[in-house]
């Protein structure tokens, strides 16, 4: 069966996965990749439209003449997915598969979507194979578990099928097609497992967490010689300096941390990034790490006020105890990104200003500001619809995925423009030596939204040194390829 892809903004691996397992099934699969450079969730540049390149996507998808086209649906990726798939479908006569976050979330919804045939709930991998399957050899396929299907009127829906137990028996992620489009040059991105064991209300893990309940082990790691070679497979094929482990949480286990780092010193020693918990961060992990040569760790902080962490964000930690975290980070020589989150409901002035005071106290080498956004089925979602931060028009807003963690507040909340300007404006005051510091924060207190995110922009090669360096890279090498496909099919098309 031929399976075109269609994805946008950012390299994504859960699509690289599929896309791996269902060619070792013995399938064709196919990418569109829309750049998005007018928009890609952290910056709106109206002027880089003219790198958007639907033609030349759409010329790519006819000639490549799928049997299904798939579509993997993070919340906000929703209103770009609704803009192709009308397209596609005119031209392709074929079944549109919808998965991802959002599908999960709200599956009845997105099933409305006249474009959509059929949704994957959860995990993809087994579902989509089987499907294809069934296809192939004609069989029914409304049948098949973790998927939901449109039917004369009607929508048949399936139990969830068990989790995968043994992560590495799944082919390594096909970062071929993700590359040709430019989504990576020198970082390569991966992740070492499956699920996280903490409950933070604004993340959908816990929503996960449910849909898999009696369906096997939610967290699942995969073994250390499974992810070197992986690695050895990618640094053969790619010029990488870096690694990043999206891994929601890096540092969970001490005895797999200290394998892991003897044979990752061993056999690869690049400088890597990873992601931690505050409360997992311990002298012990931190200098194991420091020995396989980690440069970058990111650790969640939320927000400043011990009140909200523990009774809004189920984030139970003192303040001491992210402090502790950071100096043992910072003494041993791994630079720190810390995160803060700005305009949570029933965050005050008082406890927005106690993230920015204790960010301070911390002095990471970066920090990085996001806007609270409740995704659709996550506790805080339902609590914002509960205390009235989310009226109708907010949660419509929200099932279309409309908005974004990066964009303006969509919480009916009475002080977002102090949240949205903290947000913009933490980077650049963590950078600002102190004697300047006064003059951020009169900024911040003025709540000047749009000078705080001109700022930010301008700001980004010194905020974000590693992170925001490679993106700039990244994002350049995305629009010289798109100009170069868009050439290519005016070119056939004369
Ligand atoms: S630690 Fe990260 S991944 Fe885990 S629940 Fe919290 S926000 Fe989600």
């Amino acid at each position: 069966m031929k399976v075109l892809f269609y994805y946008r903004g950012i390299e994504s691996i859960g699509v690289e996965y599929l896309m791996s397992y269902l060619k070792m099934k013995g399938h064709n699969v196919e990418l569109i990749f829309d750049p998005g450079l007018d928009d890609n969730h952290f910056l709106k540049l109206k002027f880089m439209k003219k790198f958007n390149q639907y033609e030349s996507l759409l010329e790519k998808a006819k000639s490549f003449d799928p049997d299904i086209i798939a579509v993997s649906i993070p919340t906000n990726l929703y209103p770009f997915v609704n803009r192709i798939i009308p397209l596609l479908k005119k031209e392709l006569p074929v079944p549109i598969i919808a998965g991802g976050p959002h599908v999960s979330s709200l599956p009845e919804y997105v099933l409305e979507n006249e474009n959509i045939d059929m949704i994957c709930i959860g995990e993809g991998e087994e579902a989509f194979a089987e499907l294809l399957d069934k296809m192939e050899k004609k069989l029914n396929i409304y049948d098949t578990k973790n998927m939901w299907f449109k039917k004369e009127g009607r929508i048949i829906k399936n139990g969830t099928r068990n989790l995968i137990a043994d992560l590495d028996q799944l082919p390594f992620p096909d970062k071929s097609l993700f590359y040709e489009y430019g989504c990576f040059y020198d970082n390569l991105e991966m992740v070492t497992g499956r699920g996280c064991p903490f409950k933070c209300t604004f993340c959908n893990i816990h929503f996960q967490r449910s849909l898999a309940k009696d369906k096997g082990s939610f967290i699942r790691r995969r073994s250390i010689p499974n992810i070197i070679q992986e690695l050895n497979e990618h640094l053969n094929r790619y010029d990488i300096k870096y690694i990043s482990f999206h891994d929601d949480n890096f540092t969970t286990s001490i005895d797999w941390i200290e394998e892991f780092a003897e044979l990752y010193k061993k056999e690869i020693n690049l400088p890597f990034y990873c992601f931690a918990y505050p409360t997992t961060v311990n002298k012990e992990i931190v200098s194991q790490l420091k020995n396989a040569n980690c440069m970058q760790i990111f650790m969640g902080m939320d927000s400043g006020d011990p009140d909200i962490r523990k009774n809004l964000l189920k984030r139970p930690m003192s303040d001491e105890r992210i402090e502790m975290s950071a100096k043992i980070i910072k003494d041993s020589g791994i630079k720190l990104q810390l995160s803060t989150i700005f305009g949570f409901p029933e965050e005050t002035p008082e406890s927005m200003w106690k993230t920015l005071h204790l960010a301070e106290k911390v002095n990471p080498d970066i920090a990085s500001g996001y806007i609270f956004y409740p995704f659709p089925k996550t506790e805080l979602y339902e609590y914002s619809i509960k205390k009235g931060y989310l009226g109708n028009e907010e949660i419509e807003r929200i099932k279309r995925g409309e908005g974004g963690y990066h964009h303006g507040s969509i919480l009916k909340h009475p002080y977002k423009k102090l949240a949205v300007t903290l947000s913009k404006l933490i980077p650049v005051y963590n950078k600002t030596p102190s004697m300047f510091r006064p003059l951020i924060k009169w900024l911040m207190a003025r709540e000047c939204t749009k000078l705080a995110l001109v700022i930010y922009i301008i700001s980004i090669p010194i905020a974000f040194p590693f992170l925001g360096i490679d993106g700039i890279k990244v994002t350049l090498r995305m629009a010289w390829k798109a100009y170069r496909m868009k050439v290519k099919t005016a070119r056939r098309g004369n």
